[in-house]
């Protein structure tokens, strides 16, 4: 089932989609509707929508939520966005940069969802300003390249910085795949659907959130490299290194991919 076709839209409006800002636009209804269902949108949800685009997806949330705040970069874009949830009560529009948003003056001490499918240039960017904001999310769900939703849901031996730098604050699951062809223009590459969902005893509560990075960044920074040697970049000795991978039980000739947030968590702990 598809809803009005992008570009008909866009050339009522006389707009073209930008590459460069990630548009493009989802238009099959019954995939739109399995994003929302996967975030378990309902009545008692505060959403904020990343990219609203030209609000296909903004209008099943719209429907489902108490309320939506949707962000939106492309001024020429907000026109369409007044026509069509100018009357609607329970949506604020803003025209801004999602990077430059504060959730906390969003949401104040509300509890808030983030459902949206994310422009793919920042979704990086997006997920460190959120998961690191003073007023996070209770729950995510995204729409982000395949392979990268791969790379987030990886396990211990495949893990990386963004899947660890993710999963110390909850869970993380592919929870749909989408064909290039269900988007206009389509991108290059197959998508996913990913949620995450917060813990408030997440690991990374355990410890200091800025050592914890410090220590994973450093055991990252060459990927060839053994963990013991990576981590000589911090500012301590080699006696020092080895003596807490040994109290924690970490081989130190293991690459970084292979570490646990607990074993993360632990070692900082221990190296701190
Ligand atoms: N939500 C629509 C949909 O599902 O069809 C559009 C999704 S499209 C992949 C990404 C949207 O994010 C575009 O509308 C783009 O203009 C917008 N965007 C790009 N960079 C942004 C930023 N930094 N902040 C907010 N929105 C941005």
């Amino acid at each position: 089932m598809s809803g009005p076709h992008p570009k008909h839209v866009l050339d009522q409006y006389g707009v073209t989609a930008k590459k460069g800002l990630g548009q493009n636009f989802l238009f099959d209804e019954n995939i739109l509707q399995r994003i929302v269902d996967a975030a378990n949108v309902s009545r008692l949800d505060h959403v904020l929508e990343i990219g609203p685009g030209i609000g296909a997806l903004t209008r099943l949330l719209v429907n489902s939520a108490e309320t939506v705040t949707a962000v939106e970069l492309d001024d020429r874009l907000l026109p369409i966005l007044q026509t069509e949830f100018g009357d609607a009560p329970n949506i604020t529009l803003i025209h801004g940069d999602i990077l430059e948003q504060d959730p906390s003056l969003l949401f104040h001490d509300l509890p808030y969802k983030v459902v949206a499918n994310v422009p793919y240039y920042i979704t990086g960017a997006i997920l460190k300003h959120l998961l690191s904001a003073t007023h996070k999310p209770d729950l995510l769900v995204l729409t982000v390249q395949r392979e990268v939703a791969g790379r987030l849901s990886a396990e211990p031996g495949n893990l990386s910085l963004l899947a660890i730098s993710v999963q110390c604050y909850g869970v993380v699951e592919q929870v749909d795949v989408i064909r290039a062809g269900s988007f206009w223009p389509p991108p290059d590459v197959d998508s996913a659907v990913i949620r995450i969902t917060l813990q408030p005893d997440a690991p990374i509560y355990d410890t200091d959130e800025v050592a914890f990075f410090r220590v994973v960044r450093a055991g990252f920074a060459q990927k060839r490299k053994q963990l013991k040697n990576n981590l000589r970049a911090l500012p301590l000795s080699k006696p020092e290194i080895n003596q807490a991978l040994q109290r924690v039980g970490i081989d130190g000739s293991r690459r970084a991919e292979t570490l646990s947030v607990l074993e993360w968590v632990a070692l900082t702990n221990e190296l701190r």
